[in-house]
């Protein structure tokens, strides 16, 4: 198994350079594979924000005049560097969060390249509103950059939900200070060390560190135009407060318990289809279900049941865990060791609730040198819609099943949750397949797939999954003002005084 080059330690990244910390301070960074740490990370404090916030806005002065075809030539050579160093970066991503290789190569990757070349597209045939008022007077809407942005990324897709909120922001003409999550700093400084020639000094700058310490001076300055944060829903409450003191604007990517439906009529199909759905429920298990729309809830129709989960967990069972760089794992080690203490003990929850164990519900014992890491078995359980474990976000490779009878009911049970981020419809019925979806209040409903993340399909939360969205070209306008110029060419008097 090929390992990439990592060193030993890594420095903040700002204006162009990088940067030891204020603080002379550095952490170590665990790789989920072994539970041992392999590099260390800068530890940042106010004053590192502060040098970060500085090399921002003077690289504001220069960057958001830049012109559309610019911005899009730099944000296109990034996703280049990206290509070329694709199987580098999916190596290194995976070493420093955990999840197996074959999902950073094909998923991760990708998309993020497909995302910077998305945005500096778009960014080329967006188009000011021009409107006639009257004869003599014309109204022009013209989309300006906000500013300096503050971008807070959790852990579970480290380089993916930086490129969500880093590509908009520069296509839009911003310039960013990043506060990676403290669990996996590494994978977005080897992308910087890429790039450092490409960028513009402090176009993106990134400072590494602890959420109190480095991530709430962000949050809290008085000199960025937005925060854009994505983590838990009671950080993003904490992120709401500090930036209110400000009052800019923000977006709240928060967690989820999304539910997975899958309808009677599922089983009246050729089997092609029906072993589709079956791979559409084991879906939770993907990036080890660290994701915040992972199907964590199965309702499946009560005479499809018996049918329809015995395959599932045979499906599950057949799930091949080892070693994330080993090319045929499926699932490979929770991020960090406190993620697999709270994943463990909700499998201990759900038992104390009397929820049955379908399969799974433990920890996976891995030898050749994994004893240490962070393995767990996908587990699914059977209980009802009351139960902690189908509330409370586990993110974690497990998913909870209940039964129904009607529509109605499933809609009822769907919805009876406070998150209302992702769910999952699965049918054959013309009428459910657009109903349902309009039913469910979540961001994103995938009918009769799921986990695909297109980046023109907007993405966000209801409910306290959040608001704002990431992907699509409305994010273009979540990092600009629009400015509105109404221009008289009469020379009539304007008659009031
Ligand atoms: P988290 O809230 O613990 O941390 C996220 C980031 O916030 C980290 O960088 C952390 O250092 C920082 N942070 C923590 N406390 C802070 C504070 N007081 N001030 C400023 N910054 C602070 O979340 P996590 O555990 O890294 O990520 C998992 C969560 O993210 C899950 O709830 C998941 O559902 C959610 N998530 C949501 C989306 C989405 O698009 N809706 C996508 C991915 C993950």
């Amino acid at each position: 198994m090929e390992r990439p080059e990592i060193k030993a330690r890594y420095d903040h990244f700002i204006g162009g350079k990088f940067v030891a910390p204020a603080g002379g301070e550095y952490f170590d960074n665990i790789s989920p594979i072994d539970g041992k740490p392999f590099s260390q990370a800068a530890r940042g404090n106010k004053e590192d924000i502060d040098r970060a916030l500085d090399a921002a806005h003077e690289a504001f002065k220069t960057w958001s005049k830049t012109s559309p075809t610019e911005r899009s030539r730099v944000l296109n050579k990034i996703a280049d560097i990206m290509e070329a160093n694709l199987e580098m970066l999916a190596r290194v991503e995976t070493i420093d969060n955990g999840k197996a290789l074959r999902e950073t190569r094909a998923a991760d990757l990708p998309l993020c390249i497909d995302h910077f070349r998305y945005f500096a597209s778009v960014i080329r045939a967006d188009e000011s509103t021009i409107s006639e008022h009257d004869e003599h007077t014309v109204s022009i809407a013209l989309k300006e950059p906000l500013g300096v942005v503050g971008q807070i990324i959790p852990w579970n897709f480290p380089l993916l939900m930086a490129t969500w909120k880093i590509a908009p922001a520069l296509a839009a003409g911003c310039t960013t200070v990043v506060k990676p999550a403290e669990q996996t700093p590494t994978s977005i400084m080897v992308l910087m060390e890429l790039i450092a020639d490409v960028l513009p000094p402090g176009v993106i700058n990134v400072v590494t560190g602890f959420g109190p310490e480095a991530g709430k001076p962000l949050a809290n300055s008085p000199r960025v135009a937005k925060v854009s944060f994505t983590g838990e829903t009671t950080t993003g409450r904490l992120i709401m407060q500090y930036a209110s003191e400000n009052l800019v604007p923000v977006t709240m990517e928060l967690g989820g318990k999304s539910p997975n439906i899958f309808m009677k009529s599922i089983a009246d199909e050729d089997d092609a289809f029906f072993d589709k759905c079956i791979e559409g429920a084991v879906m939770f298990a993907l990036n080890q279900g660290e994701v915040c729309t992972c199907p964590s809830r199965i309702l499946v129709h009560e005479d499809i049941y018996d049918k329809f989960m015995e395959r599932v967990v045979e499906r599950t069972k057949a799930i091949k865990m080892g070693h994330p760089l080993a090319e045929d794992t499926m699932m490979g080690a929770q991020a960090s060791n406190d993620q697999y203490e709270k994943i463990l003990s909700y499998l201990d929850i759900g038992r104390q609730e009397g929820a049955e164990v379908l399969c799974g519900g433990g920890p996976m014992n891995l030898n050749s040198g994994l004893e240490t890491g962070y393995y767990i078995q996908p587990t699914i359980f059977k209980g009802h819609n009351k139960m902690r474990i189908f509330q409370e976000e586990i993110f974690g490779p497990v998913t909870s099943v209940t039964t129904f009878k009607t529509v109605e009911e499933a809609i009822e049970i769907a919805n009876d949750t406070m998150y209302g981020l992702g769910a999952g419809l699965w049918s054959r019925d013309a009428h459910e397949l657009y109903t349902v979806p309009r039913a469910i209040k979540a961001g994103r409903v995938w009918v009769n797939n799921y986990h695909a993340y297109p980046a023109h399909a907007p993405f966000g939360g209801y409910k306290k999954s959040g608001f704002g969205r990431e992907n699509h070209l409305m994010m273009l306008d979540h990092y600009r003002a629009t400015k509105n110029m109404l221009i008289s060419y009469s020379k009539d008097k304007l008659g009031f005084f």
